[in-house]
Order: C-alpha cells, then structure tokens, then sequence
C-alpha cells in the first residue's frame, strides 16, 4: 500500500492550483456581485486553460482530452473546489462521461466538439415531478419515420444557458428510458426561465420545454431503452469528481481561511485561536476533511483498477458533501460577524455548499443504497479485509 504520489501528480496539482489562484480566484467577486460570468472574460479564460492542455482533462487523449487516470482526474477535480462552478465549467469543461457512448457520426456531432471544447453540453434528467426519482419522469419520445418526436420539459438544468445540446431522459415505452442528444434551437425546443437558487451565482439553472420537436434516429445514445441505464452508470465517475472530490477541495479551501482567522483575530487580548472551543472547531474539520480526502481517492483508485466502485461512491457523496456543509458552517461560526456579513466571501461559501448534499442524489437516498447494498452483501462494505 502506498499513499505517495509521484512527481508528475505533484506537477498536475501544482499546475492546476496555480492557474486557479492565477486566474480563476481573481473573477470570483465580479461573478458574484453580477450574478453573470462576462462573455468575453469566460472565453479568454477558457482559451487560456486549453492552451495549457486543462480542458477536458477527464477524456481520452486519441480524441484530444487529458487521457487522466480516475485518481488523477480526481486530484484535479480536488484543486477545482478552490473556485467557484461556473468558472470550473468554463475553464476547464464539464464534458459528461455518457457521451463516451456516442458511436459512429455521433462522435463529431457531439462527442468531439464538446472535448474540443466547441460545443458544450448539459445533462437534463430532473423535472418538476421527478427529481430523486429520476425513472419517475414524464417526458416522452415517441418513435416516427423521421426518427423521434420529444415532448415534455426539464428543469433546474445547469449551465443550460451556455450549453449547445442536452442530453436528455425520455420514456420511450412503458417501462424503458431512452437518452437523446437534444441540441439547442430545434424547432418546438424552448428554453424557459433561469431559476435562481440561494448559491452558485453565475451559473443558469435553466426550465426546458419540448413541443413535439423532432430529432433523427442519430440522437438516441446507446440502443433504446439502454441508454439511461448507461447514463447512470456513466454518472458514477461524474458524482465522485464534481461532488466528492469537488467538496473535499472546497472545504479545504475554506478550512485555510478559517485557521488564518483563528491565528490573526484577537478577542480578550489574544488570538482566538487559542480558545478551546475555536480549537475543537478546527480540529473537527481536519479530521473530517482527511476522512473524506481518503475516501475520495481510494473510490478513484477503484475505479482505475476496474472494480465496482458504485457503493463507495455513495459513501463519498454523503460523508463529503455533509463534511463541507458542517466546515462552512464552523468557518462562519469562527468569523463570527465576518462570517455572515458580505464583505467577506464566508458567507458565500456557505450558501454555495449547500446544494452538495442535494444534487447528483440526495444524501438520504444515498444512505439508501448504502444501507440496502449493506443489508444484502454484508461486511464487504465496511471492512476491506472481508
Ligand atoms: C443548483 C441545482 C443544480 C441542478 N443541476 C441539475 C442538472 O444539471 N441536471 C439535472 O437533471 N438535475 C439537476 N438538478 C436537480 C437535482 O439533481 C435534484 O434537485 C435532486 O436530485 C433532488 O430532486 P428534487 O429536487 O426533486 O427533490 P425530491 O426528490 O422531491 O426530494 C425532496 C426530499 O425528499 C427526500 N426523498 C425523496 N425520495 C426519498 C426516498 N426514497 N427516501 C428518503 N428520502 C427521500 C429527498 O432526500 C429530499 O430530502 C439540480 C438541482 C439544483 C438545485
């Protein structure tokens, strides 16, 4: 067992930690205050990130993505917590795993451009009426000569307004769920309100509606029926980078702000972090990170030797999402009225971590799956020598 990185992980960390003090860190507030990434600003980032190679890093190299293994995508994913969403998504990419399914034409319509970074695409599954129950969905694709007629509506899609095609849920029977590549401006295809949420500024959470819009046989992923199913899985690897190890950076970025706090603020004459009850604050959220840190590795890890991953992944999901909502929430405690004031970026990440415990499956569903996959297989899930 060893737990040392080499030198080349070492350099892809420092790589990326310092683009994003350099680059990213310094647009937060504008983002922030506007409630916008300026185009021009989003694109010059994004253009100076692929030139350094760091778009798409989580893609094979024969299409021109990083070629990372899962424990290096996730390190990089652990240093993209130290920014904001929307930055992340611009500068370095959110190509969704799924579209490695694409086949044939669909690889240059879809797949390539959004490694390449010329088209960008958005994972529409949730609806109105179907969120944690995401086979419960009402959306409908109805096959025809042409191909396949789409109706229904999506919503809270992320990066919805930026995006050029969605990948889509849609029955396409009674009890089969299809995936299509959707793209933006297709006739019967509109976009609806951005639904403002109490974080993540920046980033359009987008309403989509489909009125009988009409896509080729060439946009259903994978064959009908399967493609959900592919999706999902596919999802796994999405939920370990851009929540586990996203959260696991996050809280670490906040953690340094709140220990340079407790060293420097003085109250009675001396430094608060010399009262006890800061101390245990502090303490708790170190121990908690470095659980969580270890957990997300060793699920990448895994992943990278071919092992079923599913179960540890939920893990992840819900110790650090929960770990990142409990060290912002110590962090504002620390600050005191710093904390909860605007003119620091405390309060920000606290409203920011708080969607972590909500999206990509709540942490009660996946307790869920923890505890029914415990129920039935046993010790294997909490003692790694069984
Ligand atoms: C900022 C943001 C970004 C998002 N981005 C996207 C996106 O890009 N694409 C996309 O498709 N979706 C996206 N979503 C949707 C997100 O994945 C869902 O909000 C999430 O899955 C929960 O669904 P819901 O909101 O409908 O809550 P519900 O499913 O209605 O859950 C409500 C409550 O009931 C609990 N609950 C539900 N079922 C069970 C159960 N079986 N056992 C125990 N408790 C249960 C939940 O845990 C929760 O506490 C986003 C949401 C937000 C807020």
């Amino acid at each position: 067992m060893d737990f040392s990185l080499n030198d080349e992980q070492k350099m892809l960390i420092e790589t990326v930690r310092r683009f994003i003090a350099e680059e990213c860190q310094p647009l937060e507030d504008e983002i922030e205050q506007t409630g916008t990434f300026n185009t021009a600003k989003a694109q010059a980032l994004h253009n100076k990130a692929k030139a350094l190679g760091l778009y798409g890093m989580n893609m094979p190299d024969a299409l021109g993505g990083g070629g990372l293994s899962n424990l290096d995508r996730i390190l990089c994913e652990e240093q993209f917590g130290h920014t904001t969403d929307i930055i992340i998504r611009r500068a370095f990419g959110n190509v969704y795993e799924p579209l490695l399914h694409c086949k044939g034409e669909q690889i240059e319509r879809w797949l390539k451009p959004s490694v390449e970074g010329t088209r960008t695409c958005a994972i529409t599954i949730t609806e109105p009426g179907a969120g944690s129950d995401a086979a419960g969905i009402k959306t409908t694709a109805v096959k025809n000569d042409k191909g396949w007629v789409l109706n229904g509506g999506k919503h809270f899609i992320s990066d919805g307004e930026w995006s050029d095609f969605f990948l889509v849920s849609a029955k396409t029977g009674e009890k089969e769920i299809s995936m299509f590549m959707v793209d933006k401006g297709l006739a019967g295809f509109t976009v609806g309100k951005d639904q403002k949420m109490m974080g993540l500024r920046g980033t359009p959470h987008l309403e989509l509606f489909f009125d009988n819009v009409q896509l080729e046989d060439v946009a259903l992923l994978g064959e009908a029926g399967q493609g959900f199913k592919l999706a999902m899985g596919a999802l796994n690897v999405v939920r370990l980078a851009q929540v586990g190890a996203r959260a696991v950076g996050k809280a670490s970025h906040v953690c340094e702000i709140m220990v340079g706090w407790a060293n420097e603020r003085k109250q009675f004459n001396t430094k608060i972090g010399d009262f006890q009850m800061v101390q245990q604050m502090i303490a708790d959220s170190v121990i908690e990170i470095n659980a969580a840190r270890w957990m997300v590795y060793h699920a990448a890890w895994m992943l990278d030797q071919g092992l079923d991953a599913r179960e540890q992944i939920a893990m992840v999901k819900v110790h650090a999402a929960e770990t990142l909502g409990r060290v912002v929430d110590r962090a504002v405690q620390v600050f005191g009225g710093m904390g909860f004031c605007k003119e620091l970026p405390i309060e920000r990440y606290y409203r920011d971590a708080r969607i972590y415990r909500i999206f990509d499956g709540t942490s009660e569903i996946h307790r869920g799956v923890i505890a029914k996959s415990t129920l039935k297989k046993g010790a294997v899930l909490f003692d790694v020598n069984r």
